[in-house]
């Protein structure tokens, strides 16, 4: 089998501090023995567990790599035990366009996993996850907010697992980051992302979603910091106490297909509803404008089709056939 091209500058096997870089040897017409340069830094100290933390798998989407440029810049290690692995933008091309998916190839990182070694930059960097670091790691922390085409009320997720010891040590871990809120996911098309693969692989692995719209505000910042820490110390990683809500996050469950609201109807959308309002099955959460003439024909109304909280809305006020409108999540009574 073909051997995966990045070469890593940190010896992940080595104690202390390092910074450097995942190098993908990338030749293109401005530069001919170019490469993908993708940060990196690892913490180590001593035996124990390892924690894998990646932001920016889609480029457009800021809390990740806000929180993680942060974190690394800690010059103390004394309070860790075992090894902490960061990449701020995992998907670096895309992050520094400010685009969901790698300017490169067009492809969207976390559709393409488990990726090829011979494949595309993007598949090249799914490979190296899959093969290289998701192996070190024995939990996987993979930061996700709604980038410019939607915006989720902040929730740290996990899915339904067939091994459900993993499933518990995972729900533990996602009620550890202390988001306001915390999903049960149903994913619609989870067969190549990076969340199944690493399941798949028997890891613990928690993703968020923290926000959106390709922008942050200083409260979602604020979740991803203290949810990495919390994140760390559950793990047993980082000395601390884990800090949030004393009552906890709200729990959801996105039991089936029916909890996504998908556009039809082409058009202007008109909210009826924010993030965060509760709907029951029929209520009328948006109308859709037919923008092509005036007349005095009625809107479409689209209607919950699930009852809970409204945990994702579409950002552009035009929507397009297919565009996911609203993700309702069930209030999960405890
Ligand atoms: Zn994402």
């Amino acid at each position: 089998m073909r051997s995966n091209p990045i070469s890593s500058s940190i010896d992940f096997d080595k104690d202390g501090i390092q910074h450097g870089f995942l190098t993908l040897p990338y030749s293109r017409n401005d530069s001919a023995y170019g490469s993908v340069m993708i940060p990196i830094t690892q913490f180590k100290r001593g035996d124990g567990p390892t924690a894998l933390i990646t932001g920016a798998n889609h480029g457009d989407e800021y809390e990740g790599p806000i929180a993680l440029f942060n974190f690394v810049g800690r010059t103390d290690i004394s309070d860790i035990h075992g090894r902490i692995i960061v990449i701020p933008a995992i998907n670096y091309p895309a992050f520094t366009v400010g685009s969901r998916v790698s300017p490169i190839d067009n492809v969207n990182l976390n559709r393409t996993f488990p990726g090829r070694p011979n494949g595309t930059v993007t598949e090249v960097i799914a490979d190296y996850l899959i093969q290289t670091l998701v192996p070190l790691a024995d939990f996987v922390l993979d930061i996700h907010s709604g980038g410019k085409t939607l915006d989720f009320l902040p929730f740290a997720g996990c899915h339904r697992l067939e091994d459900k010891e993993l499933e518990r040590r995972t729900e533990a871990a996602t009620d550890a980051f202390q988001a306001p809120y915390k999903v049960m996911m149903f994913d619609i098309d989870a067969e190549n992302m990076f969340d199944t693969q690493v399941e798949n692989m028997g890891k613990v692995f928690v993703t968020t979603e923290l926000g959106g719209g390709g922008t942050t505000t200083p409260q979602t910042v604020g979740i991803a910091k203290r949810g990495v820490d919390n994140f760390l110390i559950h793990c047993g990683i980082m000395d601390g106490v884990v800090s949030g809500k004393k009552e906890g996050s709200i729990a959801l469950d996105m039991p089936d297909p029916s909890c996504y609201i998908f556009c039809q109807h082409p058009g202007l959308i008109e909210p009826c509803v924010s993030l965060g309002d509760t709907v029951v099955v029929g209520d009328l959460m948006a109308k859709i404008h037919s923008t092509d003439r005036t007349s005095s024909v009625a809107p479409i109304e689209y209607k919950a089709t699930h009852s809970g909280i409204v945990i994702a809305r579409q950002v552009p006020s035009i929507a397009k056939m297919g565009d996911c409108l609203y993700v309702i999540g069930e209030i999960v009574e405890v």
